[in-house]
């Protein structure tokens, strides 16, 4: 977790600015050095990754520039585990390449290497040039709106700590002296605990709408404040977000919502017009029904609680969760015009995955699963003769009990149905064979077998 400030920046009278001797550099198109010695901060090579440091060693004795770059050295300098190392370079991909057996060659935006050592990969990246810099021999290119669709133009460290996004996201640390080379002022930033975006805010949002969820991301993630001028052009600049990938956003969605923080990064989202560029319907349902965000909320907050234990969570649950307003909103209307409630909810669970797909991709993969934890929520209902036994020992069982728990705790009107299932869960035989009988006395019966088939027959008659 998140450690605060870390003690070499809080010693008092050693401030990383009189460290510097110099306040931090403006932005500007000449990028200015400080270099921060192996005494004057906490990154050691104890925290880098063996397979890391093997990398930067072999770069080194090869004569080429290598240094740390990016997350792995604003979290190290946090004391915040990062979760992985990657390496710029002036060798080029090939030269890369040669160096190591176990290297691949990958991407065809941007030609990286992949050096592999079992199950971690390091990412090598040949120090790149920011679009602005291009010349004749140019690979890049922007659209009419300023998007950067290719950058592949190779330059030196000063080219490719201004093209990074946030000024703690350049900092490189030297495998040559173990300093660190600072070209943005990512260390005073550091020290001030502020997301600040390299060059132009608003140009930059534009080269690449993404950074605008990559700042409320790690603001989130390491509880630091957005600086002034970074965020000032998030709200009138969130509809960008309409130009990147589907399968991009699904991506960027994962990162920001499973990744510890993700009731913090929601707040965030909505706050800057955000989360209603990606989840649109959601943000519709909403607003209509206000109360309907303490059950997105619950299950933020139980999703990182679960990340702080080490447990693991899934896409599914986390779309299912994100949608459900989308969903009930749906259900109700194809309730009001007579549906019957079983096919009004798989037909809700479509619509909202057809709207959502547009904005974000959602692979088969989770979207299949996603919809089952809505249908379970009807099939909860019925717990007659041997039904319970059943739907308690199929697949997708625990996950649709946790989401009905949630619903439960947020003020859904399920009755007692989730205390039901989870005294069915915890009691012996004879115990669960009174819960059914109990419940039978409760429950109407349903003629449900002509019920289903004339259902799945109607179905199949519309496929
Ligand atoms: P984390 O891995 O914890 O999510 P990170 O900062 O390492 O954070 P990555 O997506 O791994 O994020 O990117 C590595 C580095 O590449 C960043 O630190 C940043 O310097 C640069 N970078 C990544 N995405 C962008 C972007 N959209 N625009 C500019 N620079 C970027
Ligand atoms: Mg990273």
């Amino acid at each position: 977790m998140l450690k605060g400030i870390p003690s070499f920046l809080k010693r008092p009278g050693d401030s990383i600015r009189q460290l510097l001797k110099s306040e931090r550099p403006q932005q500007s198109i000449k990028p200015e050095l400080h270099i921060v010695s192996r005494d004057e901060h906490p990154m050691s090579r104890t925290g880098i990754s063996e397979s890391a440091l093997k990398v930067l060693y072999r770069l080194k004795k090869a004569n080429y520039d290598a240094f740390l770059v990016g997350g792995c050295v604003r979290d190290a300098l946090l004391d915040l585990h990062p979760k992985d190392f990657d390496v710029a370079t002036n060798a080029t991909p090939e030269q890369v390449n040669s160096l190591f057996h176990n290297a691949r060659i990958i991407g065809r935006r941007f030609r990286i290497v992949h050096v592999r050592y079992g199950r971690e990969t390091i990412e090598v990246t040949t120090f790149r040039a920011p679009p602005a810099n291009n010349t004749a021999k140019s690979h890049a290119s922007q659209t009419d709106q300023g998007l950067l669709v290719r950058d592949n133009v190779y330059g030196t460290i000063e080219e490719d700590a201004i093209r990074r996004d946030f000024t703690i996201n350049a900092l490189y640390y030297n495998i040559r002296d173990f300093s660190i080379y600072d070209y943005a002022g990512g260390i005073d930033d550091m020290d001030h605990r502020l997301i600040r975006m390299i060059g132009d805010p608003e140009t930059r949002y534009r080269e690449d709408p993404v950074r605008m969820l990559r700042a409320i991301r790690f603001a989130a993630k390491l509880d630091f404040d957005i600086e002034s001028a970074t965020e000032a052009p998030i709200r009138a600049s969130a509809n960008l977000l309409r130009q990147i990938p589907a399968a991009r956003l699904f991506e960027e969605v994962l990162k920001l919502f499973l990744s510890g923080q993700g009731e913090e990064t929601f707040n965030l989202l909505r706050e800057y017009h955000l989360f209603g560029q990606l989840f649109p319907y959601s943000e519709d349902a909403l607003r209509e029904s206000p109360e309907r965000e303490a059950f997105i909320l619950q299950a933020l907050y139980n999703t990182d609680k679960r990340i702080a234990e080490n447990k693991p969570v899934t896409p599914a649950f986390l779309f299912a969760a994100l949608l459900w307003p989308v969903v009930q909103k749906a259900f109700a209307e194809l309730i009001r015009s007579g549906i019957p409630p079983v096919p009004a909810m798989q037909q809700a669970g479509q619509q909202a995955t057809a709207a959502q797909v547009d904005f974000t991709s959602i692979p088969k993969r989770f979207s299949q699963p996603m919809r089952e934890i809505w249908e379970f929520q009807l099939r909860l209902e019925r717990r007659q003769g041997k039904r319970a036994y059943l739907t308690a020992e199929h697949p997708r069982f625990r996950a649709a009990y946790d989401f009905l728990v949630l619903r439960s705790e947020t003020g859904e009107n399920v009755g007692e149905l989730a205390q039901w299932w989870t005294n069915f869960q915890e009691s012996d035989n004879h115990s669960r064979r009174n819960l059914v009988m109990n419940s039978e006395q409760h429950e109407t019966p349903v003629p449900r077998k002509r019920r289903r088939r004339n259902y799945n027959s109607s179905r199949k008659a519309k496929e």
